[in-house]
């Protein structure tokens, strides 16, 4: 069985292909479309979301959104529970009056700076601040999952702070459980991203020894690929398929027949 890609950008955001092409391309491989909540003048609000899910929707498209968590304005409780699963991503993060921004290290960790180091490294020299990015991504993500509802925490572990070296040395290991944590209490999925090669090794396995569901993401602005790295990453954590979504929310069903609650 194939496993079923959550995480799919169309030209509704920043993607380069059409709604009419993915729903071309889902039979190379199953997957969803999930594009920006918001992205300037194309996903704005509650109207902009229903046109998308009623145009992906008539063409056979599973319909997610990446929720912009910290960022994103609210959605109608309605809007949200219409779409088939919504991805909750952190792309910035806001201290006090600063934003850390994501951009550059995305930049880096796609390998699209060619062999030059990331710029902003030294920024993040200051330990102070990394345990401010942290702290504050935790409480963005709870946010997600207690007030949007997310399924799906997109490229979890993606920051400037994922572009510093070795993410056992960067994220302490009681940072990684709390938000493995947050996930498993609330049966939201943790992605398995391809463009950003994220989670890495051990995060995954902590969450796999913690029972977590997983979620294949490539995050792809193009063309549908092969999934070489996510293969990689599912074998090396140990990672069963079963643990996966299938293009469909397990949250509000598992919470309506509250029978289902997590272990933990
Ligand atoms: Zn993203
Ligand atoms: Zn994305």
């Amino acid at each position: 069985m194939a496993l079923f890609d959550h995480h799919v950008h169309t030209d509704r955001s920043d993607g380069r292909v059409s709604l009419e092409d993915r729903s071309v391309s889902v039979l190379v491989r199953p997957h969803g479309v999930s594009d920006h909540f918001p992205w300037r003048d194309k996903m704005r609000n509650d109207d902009d979301v229903l046109r998308y899910l009623d145009d992906a929707a008539r063409l056979d498209l599973r319909v997610g959104l990446e929720y912009d968590l910290g960022v994103a304005p609210p959605l109608r409780q309605s809007t949200r529970e219409s779409l088939h699963y919504m991805i909750g991503a952190v792309h910035q993060i806001r201290l006090g009056g600063d934003w850390v921004r994501f951009d550059e290290a995305g930049r880096f960790i796609k390998g699209l700076l060619g062999n030059a180091p990331f710029s902003e490294a030294s920024r993040f020299d200051d330990e102070a601040l990394r345990r401010r990015i942290l702290d504050r991504t935790l409480q963005v993500v709870r946010d997600g999952i207690n007030d949007v509802g997310i399924d799906i925490l997109g490229h979890p572990t993606f920051s400037p702070l994922a572009a510093l070296g070795d993410p056992e040395d960067v994220f302490p290991v009681e940072w990684q459980e709390r938000l493995i944590e947050l996930c498993v209490t609330s049966r939201v999925a943790i992605e398995v991203n391809e463009a950003y090669r994220v989670p890495h090794q051990a995060f995954l396995v902590r969450a796999r020894e913690r029972g977590a569901l997983f979620s294949v993401g490539t995050d792809t602005h193009g063309e549908v690929g092969p999934l070489d790295r996510t293969e990689a990453m599912i074998k090396d954590a140990g990672l069963s398929e079963e643990r996966f979504l299938r293009g469909e929310r397990v949250r509000a069903k598992a919470q309506a027949g509250g029978s289902a609650e997590s272990s933990s």
